[in-house]
């Protein structure tokens, strides 16, 4: 199974990946995520990517597209893939469709996750991250049990830099502008599902789930 879940920032993508991989034996390929762990340690990929970040902007294509080459060469006993960030271009979808039938794979659906926009800055503004597993969390709607420690590891939580409400609103405009014609692209292919991404956490998790349970 391959799924691609798209939307803007904070629409709840690494949210629901979570959820997913959880219960799904689905490698969780999020670019955000192998990006950040560049910029952590450094690495001559972290740091070009770093500047294009820390505006807002996009990491341009060739950088990603090596990144997602590199992790699906290394990708293991999985019964599939799950992307969350990846495309974010059309150029990257393209650079999708055409390594995919090498490895024998397809694109089984694109899950849009739709949210307005004052509801996004709001969950994103509010958004904090675990230092050590990753896990998202939100001060107002999915706050941790104890305040800066992650429920599941017990890590320290932190804003990301990128979390700002300038960087947001910048965030956003870039979506709209060289994401968001990823769902016509989709949708011209007969690959696009959207769900209603202003519910709840768990209702968005089922409106999900019902639409994997017809590519089990
Ligand atoms: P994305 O990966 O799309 O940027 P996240 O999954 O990180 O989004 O979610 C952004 C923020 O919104 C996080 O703080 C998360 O806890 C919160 N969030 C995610 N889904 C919902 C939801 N359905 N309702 C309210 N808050 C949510
Ligand atoms: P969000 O939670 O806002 O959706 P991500 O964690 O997916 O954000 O990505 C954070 C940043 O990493 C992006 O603003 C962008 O700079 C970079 N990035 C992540 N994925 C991609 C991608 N597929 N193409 C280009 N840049 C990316
Ligand atoms: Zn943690």
């Amino acid at each position: 199974m391959l799924i691609i879940l798209l939307g803007p920032p904070g629409a709840g993508k690494g949210t629901q990946a979570e959820k997913i991989t959880g219960e799904h034996n689905l490698a969780n390929i999020s670019t955000g995520d192998i990006l950040r762990s560049a910029v952590k340690k450094n690495s001559a990929l972290g740091r070009k990517a770093k500047q294009y970040m820390d505006q807002g902007q996009l990491v341009p294509d060739e950088l990603v597209v090596e990144i997602v080459k590199e992790r699906l060469r290394n990708s293991g006993e999985e019964d599939g893939y799950l992307f969350d960030g990846f495309p974010r271009t059309v150029e990257q979808a393209i650079f999708l469709e055409k390594a995919l039938p090498e490895l024998g794979k397809k694109i089984d659906r694109v899950i849009s996750i739709d949210v307005e926009e004052s509801e996004l800055i709001e969950r994103l503004t509010g958004r904090r991250v675990c230092s050590n597993c990753g896990a998202n969390y939100h001060i107002k709607y999915n706050p941790p049990a104890v305040r800066n420690v992650c429920d599941k590891c017990g890590g320290d939580l932190y804003q990301r830099d990128d979390d700002t409400l300038e960087t947001v609103k910048e965030r956003l405009e870039v979506y709209r502008k060289q994401t968001e014609p990823l769902i016509e692209f989709y949708e011209k292919k007969d690959l696009l599902s959207s769900v209603d991404g202003s519910k709840s956490m768990e209702e968005v998790y089922e409106q999900i789930n019902n639409i994997l349970e017809d590519f089990q």
